[in-house]
């Protein structure tokens, strides 16, 4: 993709705008309410953008709640990466919240539902229940305890707090209507048993409020006046509404569903990605190839990339695609402007540069980027033997090749322009190195006679390079849609089993020597590159390929 969309308003700021002219609203709050469950992903940076840019953008409040009704599956783990994951992309929350922060307080709204008639305790099994729901075409029918009175309602409920009944036995419905056209509306369950223990209120609870009947809630609790969510939560608007005017709550925020984000090749549900990690797929929830934001970070992708990827696909309300290399795009654009440039070989074959004096060494300077002096300079070595890229070089060179063949000259970047005069090979007939000829006058990398080369070729000098590890990665999808199923498939059916190359006989230039974990690099003519935050350190380079310098995955798939 060449050309960047326009950053475009959006429905919600729209209305946003229109709430603060016309004096709905002084002030605007939003949060952003991640279940920790799981690692946040590149969907989830749609929603922290979104949140949390318009409260920046209008002067309002953004919290953070870590929606935490589903004890099983929650972590303080997760808890902890999501608020890493939030910093990382580049904002800060007004308030850190949990949902189980009000349990005692949805427990009361709970009982004054009872107390006015409109929730009771049913005692039918989870599996009777589903049958009475009906169907979308069918209505549902009403659950034999649905009338019973508001006293044995407040008595059954006080007991299943206090724990007298098992796991499961009862539960705790809405009375809306059982015929309601919107199947989230036949009397949702607001409450069920479950003994399990929770990561933040421990053992205190037996009882735990459902999503739908707790987000409203906590919304409402912390005065957050738009409530922004993905489609799928289009259906449960009507319950939202429903228990926040039922109880006539102080404020009413506002639920705006907006489409999530959905990438080729790539799969984001922590349900999914969960199991790649549990299943060894992958290394780890950090793994460069997962769609994580730890991932991702990992792999070396900017913040800003990612926050100017999130802003330029808009937010709307119809379903659609993105295309994964328009977000490489965006890491591409920002990584040419703020990555330094360095030399590293991955694949090496020696050159000795015959008329060098053997011993010297030219000490360049060269700029860490061609159009940005603010970057500075680093020293690099230059001296007679040296290794560029296997690839570089054909004994039979094509027509248009502009590398290195016998005979041929070519540019060593900034340095001299050298020419190949012969080969010398292993038993097997293989050539294993170079020699080549260099011309002083071209110092720099120019010619004073105007001589024109074509070819400019990446170069390390041999006694000086220092030895890394380099992984390649490739999409970890070889579907377009690896969520398809209507071919009878799993997702997990079509894992890249290339996806990861480790290339152990890197060449880099002395100055990554004293890099730090965690920095973006461009390997010239090679791709941008990312020192692994975890391994990388002085005596163990090892880089993570954050995306190639221009996109051959398309290449790849049309020539397979
Ligand atoms: P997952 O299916 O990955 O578990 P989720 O929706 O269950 O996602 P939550 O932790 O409940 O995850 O989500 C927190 C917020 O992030 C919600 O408001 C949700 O709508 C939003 N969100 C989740 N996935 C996406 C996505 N792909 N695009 C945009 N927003 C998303
Ligand atoms: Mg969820």
């Amino acid at each position: 993709m060449s050309d960047a969309p326009e950053v475009k308003s959006n429905f919600i700021r729209t209305i946003i705008t229109e709430d603060l002219s016309s004096g709905k609203h002084t002030t605007i709050g939003t949060r952003f309410p991640p279940e920790p469950n799981g690692y946040l992903h590149i969907g989830h940076a749609k929603s922290i953008c979104l949140n949390f840019g318009l409260a920046r953008e209008f002067g309002g409040t953004c919290n953070l709640r870590f929606d935490d009704t589903n004890p099983t599956k929650e972590e303080t783990e997760y808890v902890e990466a999501i608020q890493e994951d939030v910093r990382w992309l580049g904002f800060e929350w007004s308030n850190l919240f949990y949902a189980s922060d009000y349990f005692e307080q949805i427990y009361e709204f709970a009982i004054q539902l009872i107390k006015i008639g409109k929730a009771y305790v049913d005692d039918l099994t989870a599996e009777e229940i589903r049958e009475h729901r009906g169907t979308l075409t069918e209505p549902g029918r009403n659950s034999p305890y649905r009338d019973r009175g508001i006293e044995e309602n407040l008595d059954l409920f006080t007991r299943m707090r206090a724990g007298e009944f098992p796991d499961g036995a009862r539960v705790l419905r809405a009375k809306i209507d059982m015929a309601s056209a919107n199947v989230v509306m036949r009397d949702p369950t607001l409450y069920r048993i479950r003994r399990a223990h929770h990561h933040r209120t421990g053992d205190a609870w037996l009882i735990y409020p459902m999503y739908d009947y707790t987000h409203c809630l906590s919304d409402m609790l912390e005065g957050i006046t738009h409530s922004i969510c993905t489609l799928e939560f289009e259906n449960n608007r009507e319950l939202y509404d429903w228990v926040l005017d039922t109880l006539s709550t102080p404020c009413h925020p506002r639920q705006y569903e907006f489409a999530r984000l959905n990438l080729t090749y790539t799969v984001m549900s922590k349900r999914r990605l969960i199991q790649l990690v549990q299943e060894g797929y992958v290394s780890g929830w950090d793994d460069p190839r997962m769609s994580t934001l730890s991932g991702i970070r990992r792999r070396g992708y900017p913040a800003a990339a990612i926050r100017n990827f999130c802003e330029r696909i808009g937010v709307a309300r119809a379903e659609n695609v993105v295309e994964v290399e328009f977000m490489e795009f965006c890491v591409r654009e920002e990584l040419n402007t703020t990555a330094p440039r360095v030399m590293a070989v991955l694949n090496p074959l020696k050159v000795v540069i015959e008329n060098y004096p053997e011993g010297q060494v030219d000490e360049f300077d060269f700029p860490y980027h061609p159009e940005d002096e603010s970057m500075g300079s680093r020293k690099v070595p230059f001296s007679r033997v040296l290794y560029i890229e296997r690839e570089d070089f054909k004994e039979e060179a094509p027509r248009k090749w502009f590398r290195l063949a016998p005979g041929a000259e070519v540019r060593l970047r900034y340095a001299y322009y050298v020419t190949c005069t012969g080969v010398v090979r292993d038993e097997q007939g293989e050539v294993i190195e170079l020699r080549c000829t260099y011309d002083p006058e071209t110092k720099g990398g120019w010619s004073k006679d105007g001589r024109k080369i074509k070819g400019t070729l990446h170069w390390v000098s041999a006694a000086h390079a220092l030895p890394a590890t380099v992984r390649l990665y490739e999409r970890l999808f070889t579907k377009e849609n690896p969520l398809d199923t209507k071919d009878g498939t799993d997702f997990k059916d079509h894992i890249n089993p290339d996806s990861l190359t480790t290339v152990s006989t890197c060449l880099v230039e002395p100055s990554l020597a004293t890099a730090t974990p965690g920095r973006n690099f461009q390997f010239e003519r090679l791709g941008y590159f990312f020192t692994d935050p975890k391994e990388f350190g002085p005596k163990s380079l090892v880089f993570n390929r954050t995306v190639t310098l221009k996109d051959s995955w398309a290449k790849i798939v049309k020539n397979a």
